[in-house]
């Protein structure tokens, strides 16, 4: 069956091996603990189709997709109705590919779906931290009397790592207690990217985790998500600080709460893969 003209199955650029990758991809589809608008669950499937229609040439970056080294595992089929079997999915999964030397990068689902995620990788490297970007402080003891909730994630990833390990940007929706905790607690970056760079100073030589809620960017860009809050960030804003971000050693990373539903336009899903794409240079060229 050869000289077929077949589109790609993965998402744009991930083709390589599972074996000869460094870095690998999968979706994690869980929306469970939505608090507003669910659909996140949607994201993973939106952002394979979606990427085709992208350039493997970064501009911005001045690189291409490299062609041998990220692999597009698939999507997990995860229980929705289930949380902890979830979570345990994604953390045995997380922790496979961070013990096979490789560095996973995920696709939500929302928030929560970090947590399990940011645990494999503290139980690799207990000395990391967690560069957090998200329009929501996510630090609530609970939510309707559930720990384990997307607006909870940062507050268990707090339970795990103590303070001055989750570094804060973007922050402009949250509890006065969330903000108050967040100014103890964390290294709290709130409303925007401009001191990005106190991390890259702060974390250089340090194991680090990119946790990337999408609803860091403003409604205007982003309006596919759950929870949107206006006064967010610039595309371009939100991809300097990725470049920045590039002498760390990220060792995972995430992104997160896109519900492609929500934007008939499609506009959404596609700032969605284009961060993705820099995300993934930044980590893998
Ligand atoms: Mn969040
Ligand atoms: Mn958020």
């Amino acid at each position: 069956m050869n000289n077929i003209p077949l589109l790609p199955r993965t998402i744009l650029g991930c083709d390589a091996d599972y074996d000869s990758a460094e870095t690998v991809v999968f979706g994690a589809p869980f929306d469970g603990t939505a608090t507003y608008r669910p659909g996140s669950r949607f994201a993973p499937a939106a952002i394979r189709t979606e990427s085709i229609g992208l350039e493997t040439y970064s501009p911005y970056q001045d690189l291409d997709m490299p062609e041998d080294k990220i692999c597009d595992m698939g999507d997990l089929d995860l229980p929705f109705g289930n949380t902890g079997s979830a979570l345990k999915i994604i953390r045995n999964t997380a922790e496979a590919i961070l013990k096979s030397g490789k560095k996973p990068v995920m696709i939500g689902g929302e928030h929560l779906v970090s947590l399990p995620a940011i645990e494999a990788a503290l139980s690799l490297y207990p000395g990391l931290h967690i560069i957090h970007f998200d329009a929501h402080a996510d630090l609530r003891e609970e939510y309707i009397g559930e720990q384990l909730s997307h607006s909870s994630v940062m507050r268990r990833v707090y339970d795990l790592t103590g303070n001055n390990r989750i570094h804060q940007y973007g922050i402009r929706s949250g509890t006065k207690e969330e903000f108050l905790f967040a100014k103890k607690h964390t290294i709290f970056h709130p409303f925007d990217l401009n001191s990005i760079e106190d991390a890259v100073t702060v974390l250089k030589n340090k194991k680090v985790y990119l946790t990337i809620d999408l609803d860091i960017l403003d409604t205007g860009v982003f309006p596919g998500t759950g929870t949107p809050e206006a006064g967010g960030v610039s595309f371009m804003e939100l991809i300097k600080a990725l470049i920045a971000l590039k002498p760390l050693q990220i060792v995972g990373a995430d992104i997160v709460e896109l519900a492609p539903n929500y934007d008939t336009s499609g506009c959404s899903t596609a700032v969605a893969c284009k961060v993705l794409r820099e995300l993934l240079l930044c980590m893998s060229v």
